[in-house]
């Protein structure tokens, strides 16, 4: 049996998502999301207002988040060329999720988790500026100032843009990525990274549970991957994301549940202007990561 009613993938103004919780809450619910995550980088601090968007529109929310990681195995080679893509990312991205915990209650082991989150969106502010200096030498001064207070919680490349576009740097987003701030351009500064594994030990404590998001961007093979994410003890693989394949959703749900790994949706929704719609995507209820489906 298969839904489309669950989106385990969203951002907001709280990481570098275009709208504000409640408006990304508004667009899941009037396309026929039933369970949504909102999943924004290394940060919780848009789940109190998202639980109450989702008990106003009908939804069941789950409280997650999407922990930046450094990678816990190579690119490669073939596997990139054979999903057409340049480079893997620097680092892999570790959804967590917490479908047991009531935003806003006092939670001591989430509170704990949270703890240990917090240094790492800290670190995104020292990144930022770093890039601006980098940009800076290259003859591109953008105001960090302005940068950090795009964004309500915490800062990420799309804010920083954001404003090389107004600076008349760049013509659009993509551009900036594709010339200068994307994975290993000149402009790029990686940010203190958690492991896998450590990241994968924080959640558990806190009686959360994990899945790795959108695989395509890592460049290893399918079953590595499977394998891989069952040494770490990760939950489920983001097997459904807006930029994968049918072929290559297929072939993560396979591999994943023949390997007693379950899977999540999502459609990784950062805002309209990106061409993005949230919910959408079908998955099949048998895979779906068991926890969500009975939150
Ligand atoms: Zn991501
Ligand atoms: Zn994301």
């Amino acid at each position: 049996m298969w839904t489309e009613t669950y989106d385990l993938h969203s951002h907001s103004t709280h990481s570098d998502g275009e709208h504000p919780v409640e408006h990304v809450g508004h667009l899941m619910a009037g396309n026929g999301v039933q369970t949504w995550a909102l999943t924004d980088h290394d940060t919780a601090s848009g789940w109190v207002e998202a639980s109450q968007v989702a008990n106003v529109n009908g939804m069941t929310f789950i409280p997650g988040v999407e922990i930046t990681c450094t990678p816990a195995h190579p690119p490669m080679d073939e596997e990139l060329s054979k999903r057409e893509r340049e480079r893997a990312s620097a680092s892999w991205h570790l959804l967590a999720y917490f479908p047991n915990h009531v935003p806003g209650k006092t939670d001591e082991s989430v509170a704990s988790f949270l703890e240990w989150l917090a240094p790492k969106q800290d670190g995104r502010e020292p990144r930022m500026r770093a890039m601006c200096a980098r940009l800076e030498t290259l003859g591109m001064p953008v105001d960090v100032e302005g940068v950090l207070a795009r964004a309500e919680g915490s800062v990420g490349r799309p804010h920083l843009a954001a404003a090389m576009v107004e600076a008349g740097y760049v013509e659009d987003k993509q551009e900036a990525f594709e010339r200068w701030i994307g994975d290993g351009n000149l402009g790029f500064v990686p940010h203190e990274k958690p492991t896998v594994q450590e990241a994968v030990n924080a959640v558990q404590k806190a009686g959360g549970v994990t899945s790795l998001a959108h695989p395509i961007y890592y460049g290893v093979p399918v079953k590595r991957l499977i394998e891989v994410l069952k040494n770490h003890e990760i939950n489920a693989v983001e097997a459904v994301h807006r930029s994968h394949s049918d072929e290559y959703r297929y072939e993560l749900m396979k591999e994943a549940t023949s390997q007693g790994l379950a899977i999540t949706v999502g459609s990784d929704f950062h805002g309209t202007s990106y061409q993005q719609h949230p919910g959408h995507m079908p998955i099949m209820l048998d895979a779906l990561i068991e926890q969500i489906k009975h939150a």
